[in-house]
């Protein structure tokens, strides 16, 4: 690009990386291409062949009706200024100041992968593991196909009481046959038809007013005929304050597990226990070094000025279990060449715009959006409204892409496709991921499922090589 020419025309569109495409990649996609002016073309980069990040991984099975969110992105995927190139590392395959020498801006959108840990000991044992593995598990995710998830112990303890934590409380109590039809993995479907898990314990640290779930995630499993919901009413009879400081989910939340612990249990053989102001301080293991039990605290509340803590009050207790998951967030993952704040775990941005750290000077052209600039927060539809504040943002720096004396200008020796095909990379264009979606749904439909998974990377290239059917674009 010459310093002076007029960047975001029709002959001359703002061209946009975008790193990740989940529901944050793909809603920043359509913020930027439904501008008429200046005029964006985009290109969305995915580590796996297969788009729409947790809605297609994260999103449980049985919540079918959160998924047709893809309905939206597909229609993103049909603009002719968009292209998909799943199948592509960025930090592995193609470096990250590759792309700025070949996009005038690159936008991370990569959500946050990793698992926080408790640090407690103890967690190490074979038979205690990250919530994102298990979530991932059950999705058929190519990273998590192949954990070794044994599901034949009677009780599984869940440390932390968010969204994430009910899903995996249900999926591991709701009855198989009702998950039979959904696109949950054969391999978690197999350990869930002879699963002995009959209790799930879900340890919360602080009190019930603090819980983090929604009102209506609990409603759902309450309403399951197969489970029992059991809350002690000793631990509903303080909130710390008073019901007129506490929001909205805040005050639903007690009202339901009011009623819950007032209603005497169904006569189901599942029961769901959520046990608050307890907090796990080692997991104990046996001889062979599994997962035992739970050594837990009980804690009490503490006004801080950031709001209520937990303490311990020296008061313990032992919880045997034979499965401990941690279901206590998540952290983003660092990509080579591209400043990140390893303690919040996000990438340091001004409202999108990335930093070099706090209070340091911008990274021209360089763009975080989605839970990598926020952290893990907030639900499916919340990615829009970041999509949007973070597009605002990228619309503001067109003008500096044509300064004479502006930012540094791509300058590319060969273009992206040429680069990948140098690498050998085969990238997964959009009309390759309908098809591996149509394969996916006619098998599924052939086992009287909504889809079945591919969960191996290799499964669905090899798939992509055997399809003669020609393949437009990159
Ligand atoms: P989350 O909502 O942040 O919940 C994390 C939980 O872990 C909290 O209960 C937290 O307790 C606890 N925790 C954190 N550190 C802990 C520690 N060291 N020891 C014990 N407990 C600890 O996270 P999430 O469940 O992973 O959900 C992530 C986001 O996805 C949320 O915004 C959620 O609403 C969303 N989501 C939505 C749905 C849905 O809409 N159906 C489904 C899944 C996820 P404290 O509060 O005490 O820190």
């Amino acid at each position: 690009m010459s310093g002076t020419e007029q960047v975001g025309t029709a002959q001359r569109p703002v061209r946009v990386a975008v790193v990740g495409a989940g529901p944050a990649g793909f809603f920043l996609a359509e913020a930027l291409l439904a501008r008429e002016s200046p005029q964006f073309c985009v290109d969305l980069f995915e580590r796996l062949p297969t788009p729409f990040g947790l809605v297609r991984s994260g999103v449980a099975p049985d919540h079918q009706k959160m998924k047709s969110v893809t309905r939206v992105f597909e229609k993103t995927a049909q603009n002719q200024r968009f292209r998909f190139l799943g199948n592509v590392h960025v930090g592995r395959a193609v470096e990250a100041g590759e792309l700025l020498q070949r996009y005038d801006q690159v936008v991370y959108a990569i959500g946050s992968s990793r698992d926080r840990r408790l640090g407690i000991p103890g967690e190490e044992l074979a038979g205690c593991h990250a919530a994102t593995a298990f979530v991932g598990w059950y999705n058929a995710h190519p990273d998590f196909a192949d954990f070794p998830f044994d599901l034949k112990t009677p009780r599984a303890v869940v440390v932390g009481v968010g969204n994430v934590a009910l899903d995996i409380a249900r999926i591991l109590l709701r009855s198989p046959a009702e998950l039979a039809k959904t696109d949950i993995a054969d391999h978690a479907m197999e350990a869930l038809q002879t699963s002995q898990i009959r209790e799930v314990v879900m340890l919360a640290r602080r009190g019930p007013a603090q819980a983090a779930f929604f009102a209506g995630q609990l409603d759902e499993i309450e309403r399951l005929a197969s489970v029992s919901v059991c809350v002690e009413a000793k631990h509903l009879e303080d909130a710390g304050c008073s019901l007129e400081d506490l929001d909205a989910n805040a005050r639903r939340n007690l009202d339901l597990l009011r009623l819950l612990s007032q209603r005497p249990l169904t006569g189901s053989d599942r029961t769901l226990r959520l046990e608050f102001l307890s907090s796990p301080v080692e997991i104990l293991g046996d001889a062979d070094r599994r997962v035992r039990a739970v050594r837990v605290e009980r804690t009490e509340l503490v006004r801080e000025a950031a709001g209520f803590a937990a303490r311990g009050t020296g008061q313990f207790f032992e919880l045997p279990a034979g499965l401990v998951f941690r279901s206590i967030g998540y952290l983003g993952e660092p990509v080579p060449g591209v400043p990140f704040d390893a303690k919040s775990g996000i990438i340091p941005n001004q409202e999108g715009r990335v930093i070099q750290g706090p209070g340091g000077p911008i990274v021209p052209r360089t763009y975080a959006v989605g839970w990598i600039r926020r952290g893990p927060t907030g639900v499916i539809g919340t990615n829009k409204a970041d999509a949007a504040l973070v597009a605002e943002k990228m619309v503001e720096d067109v003008p500096l892409l044509s300064r004479a004396d502006g930012v540094e200008a791509p300058r590319a020796e060969c273009p992206i496709e040429g680069l990948l095909e140098a690498r050998g990379i085969r990238v997964a264009s959009f009309a390759d991921w309908l098809t591996i979606d149509s394969l996916e749904v006619a098998l599924g439909h052939q086992h009287g499922k909504v889809r079945e998974k591919f969960d191996s990377i290799e499964a669905m290239m090899n798939q992509l090589l055997r399809d003669s059917t020609p393949h437009e674009g990159v």
